[in-house]
């Protein structure tokens, strides 16, 4: 097993049940990416009741809040510890390869060979940073979700976020509310409110069975594993995080980073059409909540349908920026995050570098996936989405040993 994240760990205690000889790789420490390749203010943006592993749930004393880092680590590393999982910490995996009956891998602690392999090394290990970054003037300093901490590490003046996914609407926010002048690049976005008819979007999401929604029951699972994640964030006020909140705060907003020409950042039209298609999704989102709620007979447990305001257009938005005038001191690129698989030395990567894989069964005789977008379901790179993945794939890992 080569990572001590959620999912690492909960295939782990699978394969723990079934007594499977086995090791956890982990070239950090357990909860590495909560604890070293996040900002400081991040919450989940799943609610606490959310959180579970197998035989492992919040109980405190605020199922509707949402976890801190800090809390995350301790809620993962507690899983480690009761899960007694088989973790050797600060063994970075630096190549696997084929060998004869299985897999050579080559770590910071030595050789290790195995008859099969689940990779759960994360889906977010390095941010996606478009070409067009080189491209801008030299007095633009630039910054990832990945590298950024908090507003104090920006140097002072305007900040451009590019990508209003959950990562690029919580930076704005946090950014804008620290005084700096802030514009927002926005492509294709999902919206979502923090809460409907009274529960938290992510019940609706859950009890209607959207979440549970299997890649082969999906009809074009590839553009489903490549949508950019909700505008959410989670804080105590369950506040929505949409552009109207963020054009009400003072956040400009423009449309989608196109080019860098002569140090100008070209931006996209169209924003009234990109804001409406949002809108529609939601709707139809919202529609599918209602339906279910009427035939389930759950009406009475929510309060009355509503609907969203419209995402209010700018009267005008800017097309162009000159990029060397001062205005913008910063660029924050939250343009999103793939896996790196640079150690991977098994043929099973496509060409734009993803692994091929059937729900999560590899291209490779014994190897397995966890923890990436949609994997079986649509919640598989949740924490609450590992334990249905990791039971089913490890069932078949244990059949694929057993020679079934
Ligand atoms: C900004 C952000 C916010 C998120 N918010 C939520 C949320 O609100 N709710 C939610 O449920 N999910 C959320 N997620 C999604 C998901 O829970 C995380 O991505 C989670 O970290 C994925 O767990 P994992 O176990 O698949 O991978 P990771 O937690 O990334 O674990 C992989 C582990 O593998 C190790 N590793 C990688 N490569 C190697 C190697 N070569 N050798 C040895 N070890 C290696 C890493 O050090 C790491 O510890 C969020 C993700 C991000 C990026």
């Amino acid at each position: 097993m080569i990572g001590a994240g959620h999912a690492g760990l909960a295939a782990s205690r699978f394969l723990t049940d079934r007594s499977i000889d086995h090791a956890v790789l982990e070239r950090g420490e357990i909860a590495n990416s909560w604890r070293h390749e996040r900002w400081d203010s991040l919450r989940l943006l799943t609610p606490n009741w959310q959180s579970r592993l197998p035989d492992h749930h919040y109980d405190g004393p605020d199922p509707d809040g949402y976890m801190t880092t800090s809390e995350v680590v301790d809620f993962i590393a507690e899983f480690a510890r009761v899960a007694q999982a088989p973790v050797r910490t600060g063994t970075n995996v630096t190549s696997v390869a084929p060998a004869e009956d299985g897999y050579r891998l080559t770590t910071s602690g030595g050789d290790v060979w195995c008859r099969t392999l689940v990779i759960a090394s994360g889906a977010c290990n390095l941010p996606v940073v478009p070409l067009l970054r080189d491209a801008m003037p030299p007095s633009v300093a630039h910054f990832t979700p990945a590298d950024y901490r908090n507003p104090g590490s920006l140097p002072p003046g305007g900040v451009l976020v590019v990508g209003a996914s959950a990562t690029g609407v919580q930076l704005a926010a946090e950014i804008h509310r620290s005084g700096r002048p802030v514009t927002l690049s926005v492509g294709e976005h999902v919206r979502l409110p923090r809460t409907y008819r009274g529960r938290d979007i992510l019940w609706w999401m859950e009890a209607s069975g959207v979440w549970d929604q299997r890649y082969d029951e999906i009809d074009d699972v590839t553009r489903a594993r490549r949508l950019p994640s909700p505008q959410l964030v989670g804080t105590p006020e369950r506040a929505t995080l949409d552009l109207n909140a963020l054009g009400g705060m003072g956040v400009a907003l423009v449309g989608r980073l196109s080019a860098v020409r002569e140090g100008r950042a070209l931006f996209s039209g169209g924003l009234k059409n990109l804001f409406a298609l949002a809108d529609l999704k939601l709707a139809r989102l919202l529609d599918t909540f209602d339906a279910w709620a009427v035939r389930h007979a759950r009406d009475a447990d929510v309060s009355e349908p509503e609907r969203c305001e419209p995402t209010r257009a700018p009267q005008s938005s800017r097309l162009q920026m000159d990029l060397a005038s001062g205005e913008i001191r910063s660029v924050v690129w939250a343009t999103g995050f793939r896996p790196d698989y640079r150690w991977l030395h098994v043929p099973v990567l496509d060409e734009k570098g993803y692994l091929r894989h059937e729900g999560g069964v590899v291209d490779s005789p014994g190897v397995y996936a966890l923890g990436l977008p949609v994997l079986r379901r649509r919640k598989s790179s949740f924490i609450h989405g590992a334990e249905d993945d990791a039971r089913e794939l490890i069932e078949h890992l244990a059949g694929y040993l057993a020679g079934v």
